[in-house]
């Protein structure tokens, strides 16, 4: 069962996609590319021309593109004209130190508005920008600056003290660092960014852009094994206006906040480029997640469309409804997910607490942009995570030999999915590794590795990664089907579920939970949700065992890590934790 929309004309604006089926059949990337401009006299497509400049040199030039929170209540605003001259300044800084094409450029700074300046200027220069996550120590720092062949290290005093420094001696190629805090050079390579931008100028020429130019080098959340470096270009600014259009339905007046950091591939395409390439306003909070400070930006921030992910949202479910009725979300008009399977309960809870349901969509750092989604005007289906977007062809498919696989026709059956090559913000490459990268194209498909059904409406749902998928007793067990049914119960905040080797079945569902304030573990209530489950999913389905457990182990972009659940349940080697969160 939908949740069906309310009549458009009741909308406080008009959906900028009203009818799926008009918008696909009449769809062409040249028509996108035509609503942006291209840089002057035919010299290409460059995202931070799209993005920031464009703007700039129109109606838009005062209008506040950049709206910063500051951890410690501090504020700041950047006009569309701001940014333009600040990123000049940046580019120009880049192109003095002898920056160029393809020269790699990290940042490892936190959500100030240096980062987001940063990564406009890279843009500009035609450089690459490569954000990193704060909160990653000094060993996965150390993998992705030497892997990123990194020239260039934007960060502040204390990140470059703390887990920078050491690694110096080991990273050859990092020949500069730039430190947005220092007030003075502290050396030929450890330069104060503040005395570079005051002394550079406001102006500058982008150079030539191929839609083919790299733009952008993300590492993906390392869920299932070690990150893998993915390439993007700048032609990738067509998806990202073209899902602001569709799926953000981002209009003029719209104030955005998309709570995702650039150190994930979401807060770059959508914390910044998207909502840039649209004209809007992009809220940026410096802090962490904090559900009344979130609750008080929406309402205080009149927030329109808001973008944030599963992990969030549980754990705003977990603290009730009650106090996030107390704030004035009448601003609010769409909120969106992304990043892990959405639980039905979690739309609903949208529903109940905000009055609004909650949109899942799907993509991956491979993917550069938003592939299957909710829209905004049309039925959602709780636990689906929606439909292809226009310009995007999705299918479920099955390997059927080493260089084949066969397209599944028949409705609710589940396969891997698999899109057809060719969108723009498809990723070009990973890092180092070309035979990885050939791997995933096979007859004519890139290969997701993830497993998902179609029903007969063309909706698309998620059962779960190729490798978390739980063969027993013959059956193909989804772990994301039997905890969303786990988190239907009252007592259940979270759930992981796994297989568990078993001689008899093959593999036991085991599921691992997290339980909401208020309820403590027993026997009893292991039965019980034992219960709950097989009376909703059958025996054959329903967890086996459960453990009960204060947090579920999750990597820092906040996902799961049902890997690790296993790996420890098994007693097996950990593998990678680079990218662990330590427990709060
Ligand atoms: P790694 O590839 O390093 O193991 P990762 O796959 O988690 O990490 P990302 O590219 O950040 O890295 O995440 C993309 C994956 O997240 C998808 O392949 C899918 O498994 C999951 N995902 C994203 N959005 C959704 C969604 N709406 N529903 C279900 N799963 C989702
Ligand atoms: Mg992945």
């Amino acid at each position: 069962m939908g949740i069906q929309k309310k009549h458009p004309a009741s909308w406080k604006t008009v959906p900028n996609l009203l009818n799926y089926a008009d918008v696909v059949a009449n769809f062409s990337w040249n028509t996108i590319r035509n609503e942006l401009q291209g840089l002057p006299e035919g010299r290409g497509i460059n995202i931070a021309h799209e993005a920031v400049d464009r703007h700039a040199g129109g109606p838009l030039r005062d209008h506040v593109a950049l709206q910063w929170l500051g951890s410690d209540g501090a504020e700041r605003a950047f006009t569309y004209d701001d940014l333009k001259r600040l990123s000049n300044r940046f580019a120009n800084i880049l192109k003095e130190l002898g920056l160029g094409k393809a020269d790699t450029v990290c940042a490892l700074a936190g959500r100030i508005p240096e980062l987001y300046i940063a990564a406009l200027g890279v843009f500009k220069n035609t450089s690459v920008f490569c954000p990193l996550f704060s909160a990653f120590g000094p060993e996965p720092i150390f993998q992705r600056l030497s892997r990123g062949d990194a020239k260039l290290l934007l960060t502040t005093e204390r990140y470059y003290r703390q887990k920078v420094s050491q690694l110096m001696g080991d990273l050859p190629l990092l020949k500069h660092v730039l430190l947005v805090d220092a007030p003075d050079h502290l050396g030929d390579d450890l330069l104060s960014l503040p005395r570079l931008m005051a002394a550079s100028s406001d102006t500058y020429l982008i150079p030539p852009t191929g839609a083919e130019d790299i733009a952008a080098l993300h590492f993906t959340s390392g869920t299932t094994g070690i990150p893998k470096g993915a390439l993007h270009v700048h032609s990738a600014a067509l998806t990202h206006y073209m899902t602001g259009k569709y799926v953000m339905d981002f209009h003029p007046e719209d104030v955005f906040w998309c709570t995702a950091d650039p150190g994930w591939v979401t807060g770059t395409s959508y914390g910044i480029i998207s909502p840039l390439l649209h004209g809007i306003t992009n809220v940026v909070d410096e802090a962490d997640f904090d559900a009344v400070r979130w609750c008080r930006i929406l309402a205080s921030r009149k927030v329109s469309v808001w973008y944030t992910a599963p992990t969030a949202i549980r754990r705003f479910m977990r603290m009730g409804l009650e106090p996030v009725r107390e704030y004035d979300l009448s601003q609010l008009r769409l909120i969106h997910s992304v990043g892990e399977p959405l639980n039905p309960e979690a739309v609903l809870w949208g529903l109940k607490a905000m009055g609004l349901p909650i949109h899942d969509n799907w993509w991956q750092t491979e993917t550069g942009g938003i592939m299957i989604a909710n829209f905004p005007a049309i039925e959602i289906r709780p636990g689906s995570m929606g439909r292809p977007l226009p310009g995007i062809e999705a299918a479920i498919v099955k390997r059927s030999g080493k260089d084949s696989v066969t397209v599944i026709e028949a409705d609710g059956v589940q396969g891997e999915l698999a899109l057809r090559p060719g969108w723009p913000s498809m990723f070009r490459g990973y890092l180092h590794d070309a035979a990885r990268y050939r791997k995933c194209f096979l007859g004519g498909w890139y290969l997701t590795g993830d497993l998902a059904k179609r029903d007969a409406d063309g909706y698309f749902w998620f059962v779960g990664r190729a490798d978390d998928i739980i063969k027993t007793s013959g059956h193909m067990v989804g772990p994301f089907e039997v905890e969303s049914v786990l988190m239907a119960h009252p007592a259940v905040a979270e759930a992981g579920v796994i297989g568990k080797p078993d001689p008899l079945i093959g593999e036991m569902v085991k599921a691992f939970v997290a339980l909401k304030p208020g309820f403590t573990p027993s026997d009893a209530l292991r039965l019980e949700l034992i219960g709950f489950a097989r009376k909703k999913l059958g025996s054959a389905v329903a967890p086996k065992e459960i453990d009960f457990t204060p947090d579920l182990p999750k990597n820092k972009a906040g996902k799961i890590m049902r890997r690790l659940l296993k790996a420890r349940e098994l007693g097996l080697p950990e593998g990678d934790l680079s990218t662990l969160e330590e427990s709060e």
